[in-house]
């Protein structure tokens, strides 16, 4: 072999925040909440360094997890680039899990301090005796008033600034590979495992939004991450707005809807990440709010619903676009995307590409396969088990003998969800395994069922799951929540279905709710509707309905 002759230089976040220093001196952190803050590059290095030192000075040891519990926060970010530019493991922590999970959490990870906004205190402080490696507690002062506790472990954030130096950070990262960052999946199945991302996953995910293709992000743009900090490291934005120096609007804690609109419309900000639960929310505070900066709204985590979307096309001119992705995957895999293939397609055919996942970005790959383990054909109609490759993939989960059934025998990690591929690469989900109905042997995705309802103009949202049925296995059940200030009735829903799903697809048993569980990343929680409604025997299915399925 014939070695290439180019400089060998580990990808890392160091290497980002010099950039950041060096091109983006000027460009603004902006975070919200009571009051609002505004610091630039140039002013958050040195406090970086000081971080660093600080850590050195509190002997937290190389590669140990440093938690934090934060919102999206100019602070948060300082986080993002002290910690693992100093050697030390990033861990953030969904601070909206069970105590018991945080706990196993912050334990599992064996995390030496902790770093809390205040106003997160009431959450944390509780469960510090559990915590079995915790030497401090360095609380964040975020507003509020919520009060300190008198305790020798805690100590103050900017105290800890002021004391130490600005002198650059003396750990150099030689290997790229070594971990940089640590994030727990949700746990909807058992406990929560880690994913240890390394420097280079998290520099090369973060260079990959850059993409035209991806998410287009360039120094023009104003990025506001509304996806927390804590899940999957914001989705990269942070991490990609220090490649690009974009500037970054950060809500802080002010994550009402009304607050949220204000911030997008003030900063006049082009480009915006969250789940649906987010954007539904947020439609209602729109009016009045000039957002006309956007050009791109990333719907992730789950599936777009139409209706939703086209609320927002109607509303502010912009559809919401897809993204598929995992904690295990970075979690970016593959964004939604107007191809060659679709020129000439209608405004409502467009928005309907949009709101599907798209292909796989640069330095990933995706591939469907049939449960005796054969890949699918790319047709767009053969369904089967979604799994996915590439460097800013998972190969493992963090610790011990954990999770191996998630890998194939070739290293893919096995995603747990039911996809389709077509001819251009695009990727269409199904259904999570776990939430698909078996109905007398077929299948219903609970997906396409739960966007047909929300298309009902009085539908503000709805939730399918499968309930024990004698006669066909399961049944769907639909948990619908009616838009404010209708008499929404299950005959209606009924008679709108029929026509737009096979009749045998139409629930016997629609539940009208007030509101739908969420988990704790924001997303409906189906495992809390299943305990809810375990008992529920469904109606015998309409004899029509019968003869169809025959
Ligand atoms: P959790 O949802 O358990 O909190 P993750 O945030 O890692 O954990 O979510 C990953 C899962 O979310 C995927 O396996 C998939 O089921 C779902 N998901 C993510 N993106 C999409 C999407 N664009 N369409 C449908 N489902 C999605």
């Amino acid at each position: 072999m014939i070695r290439g002759l180019m400089q060998d230089r580990p990808l890392t976040i160091p290497g980002l925040l010099t950039r950041a220093e060096t091109s983006f001196g000027h460009k603004r952190i902006i975070t919200g909440g009571t009051e609002e803050t505004v610091a630039t590059w140039a002013e958050i290095t040195p406090r970086v360094r000081r971080l660093a030192h600080a850590m050195d000075a509190l002997q937290v040891p190389a590669g140990a997890c440093v938690g934090t519990f934060a919102w999206n926060s100019q602070r948060h970010v300082e986080l993002y680039l002290a910690i693992p530019s100093s050697g030390r493991i990033l861990h953030t922590v969904n601070h909206r899990l069970h105590g018991e999970q945080i706990s196993f959490i912050v334990n599992d990870a064996a995390d030496d301090i902790l770093f809390v906004d205040r106003t997160l205190l009431p959450v944390v402080w509780p469960l510090v005796s559990s915590f079995t490696s915790v030497r401090h507690v360095i609380v964040m002062d975020d507003g509020g008033d919520v009060p300190l506790p008198d305790d020798p472990r805690i100590l103050d954030y900017e105290d800890l600034l002021r004391g130490q130096p600005k002198t650059p950070i003396e750990t150099v990262i030689e290997d790229e590979h070594a971990a940089a960052s640590l994030c727990y999946t949700s746990g909807t199945t058992g406990n929560p495992k880690g994913v240890l991302y390394s420097h280079r996953s998290v520099v090369l995910h973060s260079l990959l939004l850059l993409g035209a293709d991806v998410f287009a992000l360039s120094e023009s743009d104003v990025i506001a991450p509304i996806v927390p900090m804590f899940h999957v490291n914001a989705w990269g934005l942070p991490y990609a707005a220090m490649q690009c120096g974009a500037d970054l609007v950060l809500p802080g804690p002010g994550t009402a809807p009304a607050e949220l609109a204000g911030l997008l419309s003030r900063h006049r900000v082009t480009f915006s990440a969250a789940v649906s639960t987010v954007w539904r929310q947020l439609l209602s505070e729109l009016d009045g709010h000039d957002l006309s900066g956007l050009r791109h709204l990333v719907c992730g985590g789950g599936a777009v619903d139409d209706a939703l979307s086209l609320a927002y096309q109607t509303t502010i001119g912009l559809p919401l676009s897809n993204a598929w992705g995992m904690t295990e995957t970075s979690p970016v895999v593959t964004t939604a995307r107007l191809g060659t293939a679709h020129r000439g397609l209608s405004a409502e055919e467009s928005r309907q590409v949009l709101g599907t996942p798209g292909p796989a970005v640069p330095l990933t790959e995706i591939r469907v396969m049939s449960d005796d383990g054969v890949e699918q054909p790319r047709d767009g109609a053969s369904p089967g088990e979604l799994q996915v490759s590439g460097t800013t993939i998972a190969s493992a989960y963090f610790g011990t003998d954990r999770g191996a059934e998630s890998f194939t025998a070739d290293g893919w990690l096995r995603t747990g969800d039911v996809a389709t591929i077509d001819r251009w690469g695009h990727l269409r989900i199904v259904d999570r395994t776990k939430d698909l109905v078996k109905s007398g042997g077929e299948w219903i995705s609970s997906v396409e069922l739960e966007n047909a309802i929300m298309a009902h103009p009085e539908v503000h949202e709805a939730a399918v799951i499968g309930v024990a049925d004698p006669r066909w296995g399961e049944r769907p059940l639909a948990c619908v929540v009616p838009a404010p200030g209708v008499t929404l009735t299950i005959e209606d829903l009924r008679q709108h279905l029929r026509g737009r799903v096979a009749s045998w697809w139409i629930p016997e048993q629609i539940e009208l709710l007030e509101e739908i569980p969420m988990t704790a990343t924001g997303k409906w929680s189906k495992q809390s509707l299943r305990r809810r409604f375990a008992d529920t025997a469904s109606p015998a299915v309409a004899e029509d309905d019968v003869k169809e399925r025959a």
